[in-house]
């Protein structure tokens, strides 16, 4: 990667759209950077008794369509130019699927594998001490990401409970179903990405039984996979941040969440039901019908876009390839279901948790998944409306989506309530 940050990068989508719609020019740079990113030192006791301490971010980017949404993720190399893209994706993403949030993101830079549970509460605990004044149930909502989950969300909103001295489960979503969490929260983001799919499979020519890899077996990786076998797909290759394995005669879904149930890689499968054991890189380059990206940013890139074999990728990472990589794979006739479209089943279900923690009324899982199919079918339907009438790429079609309504919003604001002169 050059030296452009990861924001400069995400803002060349943004230029796209823009060249598809006539917007005031100030519009567009309001959106060229976040709003307010505050940087905190969590310092925590370990379990030895010594002290450590971790860099942490939350960002709230751009809260003109209401309360900044985001996950918070725990990942080792997390910088806040990273938060600061993640923040500004989430801004389209709530947008594409008309959700009344804005975008935001959270991180600490920290390893938790390295972490006992006692401490990882500590750090979570900790990370809410210490932006309490910023989240808020009607102004910035944390959920899940990279390496979080429901337990680390019930800690937080524990902590932030204790703060404000009342239950205040609206505050962050993701949380455990005995807190206020929401039912079908857990695979939301692979269930949105699977009716995505299933809805567009014939607009996109795809087959009953198709050929499936899957990069990164995380929450989503392991949702999707489940979700797509079911239907009678090949799983044929899978990795995690250890290796992959490959088998053309499809992998056993069920050795492979066996495998992570247990804490361990999915090469730990490796000679079971025929699983070979393949390099990482190999697997964006296998033989396949679709290509999942469900791990972090830029791993589809420059250097190995041209070595992709499906003709469909569905982004369930956030920012999973890079600008560069679009072109070759546009050149090379693969379709991308972009990550603020194919991914956003998370935050969508997060926005149901949120509205069933306001009204104190919870629905059933029936009602989750219908609410969620519907919504992933009317927005899907009209970003792929937008990329056939334009000719434009299916991500450039959603950025344009998510802009007419960001653009909007901040014009109905008054344009004058962001600039000071
Ligand atoms: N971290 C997820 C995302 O990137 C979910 C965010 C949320 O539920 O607020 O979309």
């Amino acid at each position: 990667m050059s030296e452009d940050s990861l924001l400069d990068h995400a803002l060349v989508r943004l230029d796209e759209a823009a060249a598809h719609l006539s917007i005031d020019p100030d519009v567009i740079e309001k959106l060229k950077f976040a709003r307010e990113t505050t940087k905190a030192r969590l310092m925590i006791r370990m379990d030895d008794g010594s002290r450590k301490s971790f860099l942490a971010w939350r960002c709230r980017y751009d809260d003109t369509r209401g309360p900044t949404k985001g996950g918070i993720r725990f990942h080792p190399e997390s910088t806040a130019d990273e938060v600061e893209t993640l923040a500004f994706w989430m801004t389209f993403k709530c947008a594409v699927m008309n959700l009344p949030y804005g975008g935001g993101k959270g991180a600490v830079q920290v390893d938790p594998r390295k972490l006992s549970k006692a401490e990882l509460e500590r750090l979570s605990r900790a990370y809410i001490q210490a932006f309490a004044r910023i989240i808020g149930p009607d102004r910035d909502i944390p959920a899940p990401d990279v390496y979080t989950n429901s337990m680390i969300m019930g800690w937080m909103s524990d902590e932030y409970a204790q703060i404000v001295g009342r239950a205040e489960p609206a505050v962050i979503t993701g949380k455990p179903i005995a807190l206020g969490g929401s039912l079908g929260r857990g695979d939301a983001t692979a269930r949105g990405g699977y009716y995505l799919v299933c809805h567009l499979a014939e607009d996109l020519g795809l087959s009953k039984t198709m050929r499936v890899a899957i990069q990164g077996f995380g929450n989503a990786g392991q949702h999707i996979a489940s979700l797509l076998a079911a239907d009678g797909h090949k799983i044929v290759a899978v990795s995690d941040s250890e290796g992959a394995v490959y088998s053309p005669a499809g992998l056993h879904v069920d050795l492979l969440l066996d495998a992570k149930a247990k804490g361990q890689s999915v090469t730990a499968t490796a000679g079971q039901g025929g699983h070979d054991v393949i390099s990482s890189e190999r697997l964006v380059g296998v033989d396949c019908d679709l290509l999942v990206p469900a791990a972090l940013e830029n791993m589809i890139h420059e250097r190995n876009a041209a070595s992709v074999k499906a003709k469909l990728v569905l982004e369930l990472a956030n920012g999973p390839v890079t600008p560069e990589a679009d072109k070759i794979l546009a050149a090379n006739g693969t379709v991308i279901l972009p990550d603020i479209l194919a991914n956003a089943g998370g935050v969508t279900v997060s926005y149901f948790e949120w509205v069933q923690n306001k009204q104190g009324y919870y629905w059933t899982v029936e009602d989750i998944h219908s609410r969620l199919r519907t919504i992933m079918e009317r927005e899907g339907r009209a970003i792929w409306d937008v990329s056939r009438e334009k000719g434009t790429t299916v991500r450039t079609a959603a950025y344009v989506h998510a802009l007419s309504r960001l653009a909007e919003a901040i014009e109905a604001h008054g344009t004058q309530s962001f600039f000071t002169s």
